[in-house]
C-alpha cells in the first residue's frame, strides 16, 4: 500500500513513521510512505505558502496553488485521483472500522494543514473524505496522518507478524481486549490469574471473553450496543452496569 502525505514538515512524519513495525513493513516494501513538501511547489519567490485570511481574523491560511500542485504531482505520477484524506478537526472521527477500508486502497493521499487551515476552494477540488483523530484541535495535521498511517498500515496483510494480534485486540467486534500478561509469575505481590497458567485452552478462551466484556461494560459501556453477546453475556453486562450504579 503506498501513502503519499502532503505536509509542510516532512521530516517530522517520515522520523516518525520510518521506525518499528510500519518502518520495517516500507523496508520489506509491504508499504510505501512517501512526504512531499508542500513549500516544494510554491510559485513565490519567497517560497510563501500562506496569506492572510480575507474577510480578517487571526492567522493565516494555506493558499490554494501549492497544495494543489504538490497533488497534482502525485496524481500524474501514479496516473489517476486516488481517496484524498484532509486531516481535520471538522471531519468525522476516525476508528477501526475505517482504518480496515482504507486498508484496502492501493494509494492513498493524506493532507495535512497547518496555521488555519487551507483555502476551501482547493478542498473542495481535490479532497474525497475529511478525517478527524478526535475532538481537539491540534496545531498541524502531521501528527494526525501519522496516527492515521500507523492505525491503517497494521491492517494491509502481513504488517504484524501474528495475524492474530490484529484480530483479537481491542475493538474488534466492539469488545476492548482481555487483560495481558507476562512473566513473572508473582510480580509486586501480585499473581497472574490461576486459570492462564492452567494450559487449558478452552477456559482461557472463556476467561478472556468473559473479561473483554466485563472490561468493555466497565471502559466503553457505549461500545456493547453494537457488539454480538450471547445471552449470558447480556446478563453479566446487565449485572455490572446495576453494580455501577449502585456504586454511583
Ligand atoms: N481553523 C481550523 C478549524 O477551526 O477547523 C483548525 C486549524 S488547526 C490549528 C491546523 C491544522 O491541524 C488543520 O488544518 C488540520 O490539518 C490539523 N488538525 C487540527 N486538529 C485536528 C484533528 N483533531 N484531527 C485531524 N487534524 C487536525
Amino acid at each position: 500500500m503506498n501513502f503519499y502525505i502532503l505536509t509542510l514538515f516532512p521530516d517530522m512524519v517520515a522520523e516518525g513513521l520510518h521506525t518499528s513495525i510500519i518502518g520495517r513493513a516500507a523496508q520489506k516494501g509491504l508499504l510505501s510512505i512517501r512526504c512531499i513538501n508542500i513549500r516544494d511547489y510554491t510559485l513565490d519567490k519567497h517560497k510563501k505558502v500562506d496569506d492572510y485570511p480575507y474577510g480578517g481574523g487571526a492567522g493565516m491560511v494555506m493558499q490554494a496553488q501549492p497544495v494543489y500542485d504538490a497533488w497534482r504531482s502525485v496524481v500524474e505520477e501514479i496516473g489517476y485521483q486516488p481517496r484524498t484524506i484532509y486531516l481535520t478537526p471538522q471531519g468525522g472521527v476516525f476508528h477501526q472500522t475505517q482504518a480496515k477500508q482504507f486498508a484496502c486502497e492501493k494509494d492513498l493521499i493524506l493532507l495535512c494543514g497547518h496555521y488555519e487551515g487551507i483555502d476551501e476552494r482547493v478542498l473542495e477540488e481535490i479532497v474525497t473524505d475529511y478525517v478527524s483523530i478526535g475532538d481537539y484541535v491540534l496545531t498541524g495535521g502531521e501528527l494526525a496522518a501519522m496516527v492515521m498511517v500507523d492505525a491503517i498500515s497494521r491492517m494491509v496483510p502481513g504488517v504484524l507478524t501474528n495475524d492474530e494480534s490484529g484480530s483479537t485486540e481491542s475493538l474488534e467486534g466492539n469488545l476492548l481486549e482481555y487483560p495481558q500478561y507476562s512473566r513473572p509469575e508473582t510480580w509486586n505481590g501480585k499473581k497472574v490469574p490461576a486459570i492462564l497458567l492452567s494450559g487449558d485452552h478452552a477456559k482461557v478462551d472463556a476467561w478472556r471473553r468473559e473479561q473483554s466484556v466485563l472490561r468493555t461494560a466497565q471502559r466503553r459501556p457505549d461500545l456493547l450496543e453494537k457488539a454480538d453477546l450471547t445471552q449470558k453475556e447480556q446478563e453479566l453486562v446487565k449485572r455490572v452496569q446495576s453494580e455501577n450504579e449502585n456504586e454511583v
